[in-house]
């Protein structure tokens, strides 16, 4: 599954599919692919087998989204594989917890992969070193969001180590900032998880329950059912239009879920959405 993104290379690979899992892992690359990431590698034996010789060699990094076992699990163990092959990536997660971590970025702060901005965005919520990774071409301005556990394409992450306002504060003040409005519609949203089909499910049982109410979201329920893939398709415009965690403003899904009125606040209405979404 190689994606192009013109001057960047995404490839999303799958992991723990065969045995009931939906993880995805992505080598992300420059344009003549001599510089690479390699995005929450959690599984050894799946992941290095789907990378050729050139691409080991052009990982500079293993960044992690979070410390989850699922996503940081595998650094110690690709470490050691490349190591035998002297290539000796540094490893970049929000906090210590993932293992062999050399570097934690703050918010905001900004690294360069070739001719590739990465910035790195902290979200706490799902844990509290959540990071979001967003990467821009300057030259084309093609870009992508690495969205880990906070944010899944018409979902988002559940709240282990935070809280419904720290969701709101990840999803509709960090990302949607620092990715910026012009940039929305040109940032491809790449999640930990490929949830989608499970996520449209929620949101045409519990909020946009008739077809026509939400057209972004009728498209997207469409695609989900024709489509195991669903990463990258997206994008953070997307998102807006029609994820509800986004959109906590919107009156179809404040009625949806009881705020009839309209006078909840909008942590009552993400965690009211995370809860319904949690018993589903
Ligand atoms: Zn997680």
């Amino acid at each position: 599954m190689l994606r192009q993104v013109r001057n960047m290379h995404v490839k999303a690979i799958k992991m723990r599919w065969l045995t009931g899992g939906d993880n995805y892992s992505y080598l992300l690359s420059t344009q003549d692919k001599t510089k690479s990431w390699l995005i929450d590698p959690a599984e050894v034996l799946e992941v290095l087998p789907n990378l050729d010789s050139s691409e080991r060699k052009s990982i500079q990094f293993i960044a992690n989204t979070h410390h989850h076992y699922d996503h940081a699990g595998g650094n110690t163990g690709i470490l050691a594989a490349l190591g035998k092959e002297n290539i000796k990536p540094r490893v970049l997660a929000g906090s210590h917890v993932s293992p062999a971590t050399t570097d934690v970025p703050e918010h905001q702060q900004q690294f360069t992969l070739g001719n590739l901005l990465v910035s790195c965005i902290r979200t706490p919520c799902h844990t509290q070193d959540s990071v979001c990774y967003h990467v821009k071409d300057p030259e084309t301005s093609e870009q992508a969001l690495f969205s880990g556990d906070t944010l899944f394409t018409a979902g988002c992450g559940r709240f282990f180590e935070g809280n419904a306002q720290e969701m709101d504060v990840a999803l509709n003040q960090r990302i949607l900032q620092e990715v910026g409005e012009p940039n929305w519609s040109l940032t491809r949203v790449y999640p930990g998880h490929e949830y989608t089909k499970g996520n449209a499910k929620f949101v045409r049982k519990a909020i946009y329950v008739n077809p026509n109410e939400n057209k972004h979201f009728d498209n997207l329920e469409k695609f989900s059912l024709e489509n195991d893939v669903t990463t990258g398709r997206f994008t953070l415009a997307d998102e807006t239009q029609f994820n509800p965690f986004m959109r906590l403003d919107d009156p179809i899904v404040r009625k949806a879920i009881g705020d009839a009125n309209g006078s909840w606040t909008r942590v009552q209405v993400m965690d009211k959405l995370r809860k319904l979404k949690n018993i589903m």
